[in-house]
């Protein structure tokens, strides 16, 4: 079965929009499969070895990322702690992952300036939406679906009620809060091979760029409930010192029958 815990990651842009929280995230291995669900707690320490890292989340049931929001910068602009994640599988087997180091220094003014582009930006999706929205990542592990063609490997059902076609059960994690809004409609244009250049609208958001987003993840707006599909060309359009803070992305309007609208979104605060 082997270790559960590919990699674990420090979302770097986190702590500039919250202040003082810092996003914990980790992949898990395709391969380990036991049953679910799966639990996840993240631990603090002060050090590598330290023997007592300590909660600083409650358990999350099937989460792909955690906050530790406890973990105030005081004002200063460095901070340097280690972190660990534990998961318990549905039949109570115990795993830490590594401990990742999360290590930051803030020039004061690459600060200032972060922080004001996402206050603007925050503005600016509450300006449109009313309402912030919500990300449902599509999952990458987890239990496989019955629906899965083992010859290929992959979904035999692209509307199952299961997997909503990812072929791995529940399709998404838990729905996670984001921040995103429409930009104005853009045209571009298209090298076709049998048209020449055509002339394409095509449908794109802005948002923060934590977490960072995935071709086939889902945003929705959770005012409206519409949901949308994140397409492939995914740009970073603001970073401070090769931190991606601000992200465009094409998407596309799920139909109403897809379902993915099952997932209920209403409990993301
Ligand atoms: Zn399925």
């Amino acid at each position: 079965m082997g270790q559960p815990f590919n990699r674990v990651l420090i979302e770097n842009s986190v702590n500039v929009a919250l202040g003082s929280g810092v996003m914990v995230i980790w992949e898990i291995n395709k391969k380990f499969n036991l049953p679910g669900p799966y639990y996840f707690r993240l631990y603090r320490g002060r050090a590598f070895n330290d023997d007592n890292y300590e909660p600083v989340t409650d358990w999350q049931e099937e989460a792909c990322a955690l906050y530790d929001n406890e973990r105030s910068l005081g004002g200063g602009l460095v901070f340097d702690v280690w972190y660990k994640i534990r998961l318990i599988t549905g039949d109570q087997r115990s795993y830490w992952s590594e401990p990742v180091h999360c290590i930051h220094y803030w020039e004061r003014r690459d600060w200032i300036i972060a922080k004001e582009i996402i206050r603007k930006e925050l503005k600016l999706y509450r300006q449109y939406t009313g309402a912030y929205g919500v990300l449902l990542k599509q999952r990458l592990w987890g239990e496989t679906c019955s629906c899965v063609d083992a010859s290929v490997e992959e979904s035999a059902n692209p509307d199952c009620p299961l997997c909503s076609g990812t072929g791995i059960v529940g399709g998404y994690y838990t729905p996670m809060r984001y921040w995103c809004s429409p930009e104005p409609e853009k045209r571009y244009s298209k090298v076709d091979a049998n048209m020449g250049l055509i002339q394409q609208v095509g449908k794109t958001f802005r948002g923060l760029s934590f977490p960072l987003l995935a071709t086939e993840d889902v945003v929705v707006n959770q005012r409206s409930d519409e949901r949308w599909r994140v397409g492939g060309a995914i740009q970073t359009i603001a970073d401070i010192r090769g931190i991606p803070i601000v992200c465009s992305f094409p998407v596309q309007k799920i139909s109403l029958d897809d379902p993915v609208y099952k997932i209920d979104v209403s409990g993301v605060e």
